[in-house]
């Protein structure tokens, strides 16, 4: 056995989907539907993959490991200094290393819970203690109770907004508000990987916070709206001091040239992503009525999915995203994301979601759902 940190064992472990093949295979299928990871239905913008092509031919050659050209569009785009800036090989990692930079063994990190599962990573690899706090009733996340768990042991305040994985928002007032209650040597980072689906005219208010809040981080990502997760770039615009703690951290080249490149062209043509960004914003719309008229709850969502509780309860809804599988749709099991009894589906192209719309549908009216509905019993009568 190797030797090794026993803060391992501590660390959660994440099970990802199913890929389309693997699904593909699995049920005999010609064709899936994706729609389970929150990702983009829109493959890049064309000029992205014109940079990447001519980006290639350098690859010999190391990255700009400070990413400058990319830091001063995202530094004025956002009203802030070019040392306000940091880069990520995806909002991930930058994640990952604000633990790696705040925490101790006898410190500790808040975070709302069911969140983005990364979160509770943090405290268990730098063996620091975890303190996660349950969303409010509405599946935001409960500041009140989050600011009344702060103590001076607390070195991490993380909120998610709006929350992964119901997709409700709180308001940046109310935001604000709580920013303004914690101590102002005690790190705040707000997670909004999906900022860009947010219709609010308010939406950009925490962003302009950072101006003035020197302990506030706030994370964006180019894997959501700008359709790059596969190239893995994020950044954070933050306090002087947070940013330099992450580069202390970071290795030196932690986004590749292409990445880099890839997220410059995209942010090069806005209209382009907010006429998707539209799309995708009508779109949730057109499902939330498409579920009300089925009769299927759910949380109202500010983002590129949404969360939804099935009718039914008990194992029918635990394993709603399997039959969706076999009908050629895949979504996301809730309970694997600490919300059992749902599930997670992202918003696709219109054609997409009318395809997950009828094999719900189906699940819930058809033949299939008084047999689904035997089955299930059947598995909750064996022990
Ligand atoms: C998708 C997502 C991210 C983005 O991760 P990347 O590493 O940038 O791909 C970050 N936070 C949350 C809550 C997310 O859902």
């Amino acid at each position: 056995m190797l030797r090794r940190s026993p803060r391992l064992a501590e660390i959660p472990e994440y099970v990802p989907g199913l890929t389309m093949a693997e699904v593909m295979r699995e049920y005999g299928l010609r064709s899936v539907i994706k729609l389970a990871s929150n990702e983009s239905p829109y493959p890049p913008l064309p000029e992205v993959g014109a940079v990447i092509a001519a980006g290639a031919a350098r690859l010999n050659r190391y990255p700009d490991g400070a990413g400058r050209e990319l830091g001063a569009v995202l530094a004025a785009r956002h009203g802030v200094d070019p040392d306000q800036v940091v880069l990520g090989n995806g909002s991930c990692e930058l994640i990952l290393l604000a633990g790696q930079a705040l925490l101790d063994p006898g410190t500790s990190v808040i975070y709302p819970y069911p969140s983005f599962g990364l979160y509770s990573h943090l405290a268990a690899a730098a063996g620091a203690r975890d303190v996660p706090v349950a969303l409010a009733d509405d599946g935001a996340v409960d500041l009140d109770s989050m600011a009344a768990m702060v103590d001076e042991t607390t070195r991490l305040v993380v909120i998610c907004n709006p929350n992964n994985p119901t997709g409700a928002m709180r308001d940046p007032e109310a935001v604000e508000a709580f920013i303004d209650l914690l101590p102002d040597d005690l790190a705040i980072l707000i997670d909004e990987a999906y900022f860009d689906f947010v219709d609010r005219p308010d939406a950009g208010r925490i962003m302009s916070l950072v101006r003035r809040r020197e302990n506030l981080l706030v994370l964006r990502t180019f894997s959501k709206a700008h359709g790059l997760c596969g190239l893995r770039v994020g950044y954070g615009i933050g306090g002087r001091e947070w940013i330099a703690a992450l580069d202390q951290v970071r290795q030196p080249f932690n986004t590749s040239s292409l990445a880099q490149a890839a997220a410059l062209a995209s942010l090069g043509n806005p209209a382009a992503l907010a006429a998707r960004m539209a799309e995708t914003v009508a779109e949730r719309g057109r499902m939330a009525a498409a579920l009300d008229e089925l009769g299927v709850a759910f949380t109202p969502s500010r983002a590129n999915f949404m969360l939804l509780r099935a009718a039914r309860s008990g194992a029918w809804s635990d394993s709603l995203h399997q039959r969706l599988l076999r009908r050629g749709v895949i979504v996301r099991d809730g309970g694997a994301l600490g919300c059992p009894g749902t599930v997670r589906v992202s918003i696709g192209t219109p054609q997409e979601n009318d395809a997950f719309i009828a094999a719900l549908a189906a699940e819930l009216d058809g033949p299939g759902a008084s047999q689904a509905l035997n089955e299930a019993t059947e598995d909750r009568a064996t022990p």
